[in-house]
């Protein structure tokens, strides 16, 4: 009405476009207002609430537009409107903001009721590791061979022939060789099947006296309840210019009491190693049934514990050391045997499950 007016009705209309703008803008403003505040309370979360302040009080918010839109209405009624305006900004705001502190409190209480602690439930209790029974052994032995003055020497696990065989006297072809089933890599290089290269190793850098253990990791092609293709060994070799038998004696009846008992008895079989001469097998008073004789001993009242004997000359000679100037012993044993003797365990294949009811026992 009025829209295409002349220039005569001017003042008409624009009484009229006064009226019509600020009624317009009062019932925008009332239609706004009622929006935001439902949607204010349809709001349930503080993101929702931040929704709604943009949308209606941001920069390009809906009722920063209108305040923006009161430089058409005349000037005497700008006050006014502007007033109404604010005050319709500060109940939204308002609004939210008390809103806004609900959603908080509600998802704090909801957040503390999810994370609460019951301070009465008994504690999870941390188990504590142990070591496991190999380790005990090889510590053990260790620590008894360091009170003799051996100290602990070590080498690879992937050995060439020459230190795994022929520096021990195993020559090619040997049948000695084939009491060792050997995993064989290439070129000559193998798994080592026993310690005693590190003996070799050791005296190739060394002069002596020597006085080493070495124990570590060996292989051999073979598996069942008594064997497994990955066991360990401690090896032990003394070289001096007066080592006897004696001594070999002397010393390993002193580690075997202190390892398995003061009265375990020991006693020396003749034996073959191509590595030493003479050579014994050693063992020792059974310690289940302490000699009388039971399964574990297979009625004998021993338990063959070690290999020993006074290192050949061939093995000296292949080192640089004189065999006429000096002597020395060597020994080996199997660590699983020892573990399985001094703790009562009846089946190797139990070291290697890595049951975790089994290790904790130790
Ligand atoms: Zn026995």
């Amino acid at each position: 009405m009025g829209v295409r007016c002349s220039c005569s009705l001017f003042p008409f209309y624009s009484f009229f476009k006064f009226l019509k703008g600020t009624n317009d803008m009062r019932e925008q403003l009332e239609q706004m207002r009622q929006q935001a505040l439902s949607a204010i309370a349809a709001a349930t979360t503080e993101e929702m609430l931040n929704e709604v302040r943009v949308r209606y009080l941001g920069r390009k918010g809906e009722l920063t537009g209108l305040m923006k839109g009161l430089g058409t209405l005349p000037a005497d009624e700008r006050p006014k409107v502007g007033q109404l305006v604010n005050t319709v900004k500060d109940e939204v705001e308002a609004q939210i903001e008390q809103t806004m502190n609900r959603a908080r409190e509600e998802a704090t209480a909801k957040r503390l009721a999810t994370e609460r602690i019951d301070v009465t439930l008994p504690g999870r209790g941390r188990r504590q590791g142990s070591k496991h029974p190999i380790t005990l052994v090889i510590e053990e032995v260790s620590e008894i061979f360091a009170g003799l003055g051996f100290s602990v020497a070590e080498g690879p696990e992937i050995e060439h022939d020459w230190y795994n065989f022929e520096a021990l006297n195993f020559p090619p072809e040997h049948p000695a060789r084939d009491m060792q089933d050997t995993f064989f890599v290439e070129n000559q290089m193998l798994l080592r099947t026993h310690t005693s290269p590190v003996q070799i190793r050791t005296m190739l850098k060394q002069k002596p006296p020597v006085r080493i253990i070495a124990p570590g990791t060996v292989y051999r092609c073979d598996s069942d309840a008594t064997h497994s293709p990955m066991f360990h060994q401690i090896e032990g070799l003394m070289v001096d210019t007066q080592v006897s038998f004696a001594d070999l004696k002397g010393i390993l009846t002193t580690f075997t009491n202190q390892l398995f008992g003061q009265k375990t008895g020991v006693r020396l079989r003749p034996s073959f190693f191509p590595f030493t001469e003479p050579s014994a097998e050693v063992d020792i008073a059974c310690v289940i049934c302490g000699g009388t004789g039971c399964r574990v001993c297979k009625q004998t009242g021993w338990l063959e514990i070690l290999g020993a004997g006074m290192v050949d000359p061939e093995v000296f000679r292949h080192v640089g050391y004189d065999p006429e100037t000096i002597a020395g012993f060597a020994f080996g044993m199997g660590i699983e045997r020892i573990a399985m003797l001094k703790y009562g365990i009846s089946d190797m294949r139990l070291l290697f499950e890595n049951d975790i009811r089994f290790l904790k026992q130790f």
